[in-house]
């Protein structure tokens, strides 16, 4: 085929990925696309995958976009006629052990809680459905009927001719070699066989994305491995709609292929492919290649497998795969426009699961790339969730192999990742230590999660239940709620924001009104067009023309790219990410005031310095730009601090706040405290799948004045209309309950909704959960109050009682005192 000189929308990369784009693409939105595959189509990764097709998944939207998978593979035939070899077999997961057992329980919730069907069964019934296994060290299995296989090879073929149905050209032996640029801007792609001018591009070049996604400036952070199977010849008594198994804690997954079994794992020493082309690129020449067989490093599954299915030992072995797979750092995908490039959209690294994600995948990017907004909450897969941190890429491949490894371990609650570590320390962070600092990381920043008194080791025992932290976290709790604590939260992303028009773009930007005259703070949400949330921070106003943005850690990349995307053609505005040059110090405790009086000569008093305000104060001889707001319902400030004074700043007010015990106060504790506050925290209980009335933030809209901003008209069109969702919180009395989030909501004993908060209220001593009640006839006070609540733990119901209000108001509660 002639190469076309101009296309609407160029997707790099024929694997399943590319073909899905390409289809969706040129199917929904009648876009002018060109497919470009420098080998044959499926020659890189898709061709040899097993296609074994799951879909539960932790976030809700990424479980929609692969039931969505299942969906298309099911009816892409009766649209082309070509086959996708879909069987709809049900997966079995098998538990050998109670923490095991407990996770299923949890999952079983948590599909019931996503609208999917998920039981647990005997190891009886396992052998009933599996005659070949031996069940004996088994506690039962998980069974979710509407898992399955397909075939890679075949969907992609069907879903390449269904996009050339609906228009779109599929060009093979033709590699993408460079673009031409217009600052950062693709204007064409560059071929061996010519060039293309476009206004888009789609990067779905599989394990080449994070050299192709370089030849534009922007760093696809993935890591190819090498990652092994065999199949066997036909096996005696396998029944050809066998269920696929996983079995995790043997490390391995089963799949019935042509009378004979599909088998291989995750290692917990997995192999990175060492390509030993500069900067570990991906030969351009790896069309329709494997690697040699690696028997030697694939014995541990063989062992494992042969145990559980004894037929393995004689059963021959027809063919072994040793293929490489992009895998990522924290095993989700990777989807969205990278902030260094305004037009490449990039739809990679699918860590094994790219058969089961690519129908979704392909659909939720192809309205992505159009309409420059994703369809949904996509935060776990958006590009946009790393950092500078990982263009290092020897300590992507560290994390990603450690991520790997942990594929089919029991996801202890609360566990952290150790590969890496530390990477990027505050100034307190020996400091810290030496207060017995217990650490996790937040994109490559260490932060201290709890501090363990004298007597507890000063590291986290992880189990299903009450975890060694527990009661630590609550003394550090209580500190804050009856005296004063100190977090570092020097990690915050900040942001300043200068130039006659930075105020004016803000407007725009943000819901709320941040209009206000110099020295005054606002809390405020940005929305996307459909209302959705897509930020939730704090806007500082230090002049006229200069703004000061905090957010949280993980979401610095994100939000900076949101602000300055939004910020409108031709306006005098300047925006500089400054999240290294300050530390931050939050002191927060009813004697926050004392202590700072005690360390400043500023007038700190209610009345110098109220809520929501920004000063300029002075605490050991180093100016602080103190912001006075609370994540934790107490009085407090934001101490933010040039970085290099952060030490001796935090010294001075650890000094003077020894007459009131002050101590060191970490994460877990800041969770506990701002969930019975009824804090909000984006990326679970606020995100762009939810408006701020849902949200029941409808107070911080600035719908009454007449500016307009980013998500207004939607939000006038639903404003007053019955909610069909609403933002609630509960409390579980019994307190061997362990609430996560995820668990469901059932209101008269029907579901409801699910939780996107869980943890521990340890001022009220309950349990806390938040998630959104939900129903089509419409969501209001009085449905809302006339409901008796239970939320579905670990499969079982527990009695709820629904709040509306926020669980615990100092005020109120010190004028009870
Ligand atoms: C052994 C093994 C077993 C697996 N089993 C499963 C499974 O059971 N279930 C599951 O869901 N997933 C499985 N996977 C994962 C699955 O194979 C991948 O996630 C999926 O194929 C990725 O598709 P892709 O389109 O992103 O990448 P690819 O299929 O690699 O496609 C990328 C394409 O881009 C092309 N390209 C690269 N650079 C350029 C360029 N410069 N110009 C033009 N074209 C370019 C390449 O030639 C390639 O064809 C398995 C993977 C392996 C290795």
């Amino acid at each position: 085929m002639t190469l076309p000189t101009q296309a609407q929308v160029v997707v790099i990369g024929g694997g399943i990925i590319g073909c899905s784009t390409a289809y969706h693409l040129a199917r929904d939105h009648k876009a002018d696309v060109v497919l470009l595959e420098q080998g044959k189509l499926t020659s890189g990764s898709t061709w040899h995958a097993a296609g074994l097709v799951g879909q539960l998944r932790s976030s809700a939207s990424i479980t929609r976009v692969l039931k969505y998978s299942v969906e298309l593979y099911k009816n892409l035939k009766a649209e082309t006629g070509l086959e996708t070899g879909w069987k709809m077999t049900g997966c079995l997961r098998l538990a050998t052990n109670q923490d095991r057992w407990t996770e299923f329980k949890r999952l079983a919730t948590t599909a019931k809680s996503f609208g999917m069907e998920m039981h647990l069964v005997s190891p009886d019934e396992v052998k009933r459905m599996w005659p070949l296994m031996d069940v004996s060290d088994l506690v039962g299995a998980s069974w979710l009927p509407t898992d399955g296989q397909a075939s890679p090879s075949d969907i992609t073929q069907s879903l390449a001719k269904g996009a050339r149905m609906h228009g779109a050209k599929l060009v093979e032996d033709v590699r993408v070699t460079g673009f031409e640029m217009k600052g950062n801007r693709i204007v064409a792609v560059k071929t061996n066989r010519g060039d293309i001018a476009c206004e888009t591009v789609v990067n779905c070049a599989g394990q080449w994305a994070r050299q192709v996604g370089a030849l534009a400036g922007i760093d696809v952070p993935l890591q190819p491995a090498k990652h092994q199977y065999i199949v066997t010849e036909k096996i005696a008594g396998l029944s050809p709609d066998a269920p696929t198994i996983r079995d995790p804690d043997r490390r391995t997954y089963f799949k019935e292929e042509v009378g004979g079994l599909v088998m291989g794992g995750y290692e917990p020493n997995p192999i990175a492919w060492d390509t030993g082309l500069p900067g570990g690129d991906v030969p351009n020449e790896w069309e329709f290649r494997l690697f040699d067989d690696d028997f030697e490093h694939f014995e541990q599954h063989m062992v494992q497998a042969i145990a559980r299915v004894p037929a393995l030992e004689t059963a021959g072995v027809k063919q072994m795969i040793n293929g490489p797979e992009s895998f990522t750092p924290d095993g989700n995908f990777i989807l969205g426009s990278a902030p260094e490039c305004a037009n490449m959209f990039v739809g990679a690294g699918f860590n094994a699961f790219g058969i089961a994600s690519a129908g979704g995948a392909g659909w939720v990017l192809a309205q992505w790339a159009m309409e420059g907004e994703a369809p949904l909450d996509l935060w776990v897969v958006d590009i946009r969730r790393f950092s500078g941190l990982h263009r290092d890429r020897d300590w992507v491949r560290d994390r990603t192999l450690e991520a790997y490894g942990k594929h089919y371990t029991i996801a202890f609650p609360h566990e952290e990742y150790r590969s890496g570590r530390p990477r990027i320390v505050s100034p307190l962070y020996d400091r810290l230590k030496a207060h017995r600092g217990v650490f996790g990381s937040k994109l490559g920043w260490e932060r201290p999660n709890w501090f363990a008194p004298e007597g507890v080791a000063a590291e986290d025992v992880y189990s299903m239940g009450r975890q060694n932290w527990f009661a630590p976290v609550g003394d550090e709790h209580i500190q804050v709620r009856e005296k004063v604590g100190i977090f570092d939260q020097s990690s915050f992303a900040k942001y300043e924001m200068t130039g006659a028009d930075a105020g004016r773009a803000l407007d725009w930007i943000c819901a709320n009104d941040v209009s206000k005259p110099a020295g005054r703070l606002t809390y405020t949400q940005l929305l996307n067009s459909r209302g959705g949330i897509e930020a939730d921070l704090t806007v500082a106003r230090l002049a006229e023309d200069r703004f000061y943005v905090v957010t949280g850690t993980g979401f610095r990349t994100h939000d900076l790219a949101w602000i300055s995307d939004h910020v409108p053609e031709g306006f005098d505005v300047k925006i500089e990410d400054v999240t290294e040059a300050f530390g931050t110090l939050s002191l927060m405790g009813p004697e926050a005031r004392a202590v700072l009086a005690a360390a400043t000569t500023a007038d700190v008093s209610n009345a110098a310095f109220p809520f929501g305000h920004v000063r300029e104060i002075a605490i050991a001889g180093t100016t602080v730009r103190a912001l006075r707001v609370t994540y934790v319902g107490e009085l407090g400030w934001e101490l933010h601090v040039p970085i290099d004074a952060t030490g001796e700043v935090f010294d001075a007010l650890m000094a003077a706040g020894q007459a009131h015990g002050i101590r060191p106060v970490g994460y877990r504790a800041l969770e506990s405290l701002r969930l019975e506050k009824g804090y909000r925290a984006w990326g679970s209980d606020i995100t762009p799948n939810d408006t701020p009335f849902e949200a029941g933030l409808g107070w911080a809209v600035k719908l009454r004045k007449n500016t307009d901003f980013v998500g207004r008209r939607a939000l006038e069109q639903i404003n007053g209309a019955a909610q069909t969702k609403r933002f609630a919180g509960f409390t579980v009395d019994d307190p061997d309950i362990v609430l996560l989030g995820r668990e469901t909501i059932l209101r008269n004993g029907e579901p409801v909704g699910y939780l996107t908060s869980g943890g521990y209220g340890y001022t009220i001593g309950k349990n806390i959960g938040y998630g959104y009640v939900r129903n089509a006839g419409g969501v209001d006070d009085d449905f809302l109050g006339s409901g008796d609540y239970e939320l579905v733990v670990a499969m079982q119901p527990v009695k709820a009682r629904l709040h509306l209000e926020p669980l615990y108001d100092p005020r109120a509660e010190r004028v009870k005192a």
